[in-house]
């Protein structure tokens, strides 16, 4: 199983680094030939108008929409959340995303005051919380009918938003509003790796 990571900007690093902790090859997507070798991929944290931008002059960003509509597994985190969206609040004017998930992503959902925050997140199907780390980061304001809630803030994360969704899935896409590829905690990427593998 080969995982690519798109790798235009954001932490790419740290999403190879968790993936070869599960013995999990990787390679970094920037071109469609890129793509034609990946049974699945991650979409990083960063920032989604950038990334959105430089897919478009990589010349890939058709391939991406193609093939995630074409079911290839995808994980997004935080910007990776909002570029797998299909709707978008307060993004920029021009904001551009690869779609594939149906959901409207509310982007720097937690404002100013709190715009970065920490705490434990607990998703379905995982026995303990997730330590989450949220950095501007957007929430799920609506989900289609086809996609599973996996997680919501509760009292212990922030003051204002409980009962946000920071975790869903939708067939072979996975998102996170938070970022499980930083800290040491892989059970977000191996619930991923196993999607990928049921799929191969
Ligand atoms: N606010 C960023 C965006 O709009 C996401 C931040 C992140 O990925 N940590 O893309």
């Amino acid at each position: 199983m080969t995982l690519g990571v798109l790798a235009l900007q954001g932490d790419v690093r740290e999403h190879v680094e968790v993936l070869s902790s599960l013995g999990v090859d990787s390679l970094a997507v920037r071109r469609p030939v890129d793509l034609d070798r990946c049974d699945g991929l991650v979409l990083p944290g960063g920032e989604s108008t950038t990334i959105a931008k430089l897919a478009r002059t990589f010349g890939v960003i058709d391939a991406l929409r193609e093939r995630i509509a074409g079911g290839l597994p995808v994980l997004g985190t935080c910007a990776g959340m909002i570029l797998l969206a299909d709707r978008v609040v307060d993004g920029t004017a021009d904001q551009e995303t690869f779609g594939g998930l149906d959901v409207t992503v509310r982007r720097n959902a937690f404002g100013r005051q709190v715009d970065s925050f920490e705490g434990p997140v607990l998703v379905n199907g995982l026995d303990e919380p997730v330590h989450g780390v949220f950095i501007r980061a957007p929430w799920v304001e609506q989900v289609g009918a086809g996609v599973e809630i996996l997680a919501r803030l509760d009292e212990r994360a922030v003051p204002g938003a409980v009962g946000r969704i920071v975790a869903v899935r939708e067939g072979p896409i996975l998102a996170t509003a938070f970022h499980p590829e930083v800290g040491a905690d892989p059970r977000i990427h191996a619930m991923f790796v196993e999607m990928v593998r049921r799929q191969h």
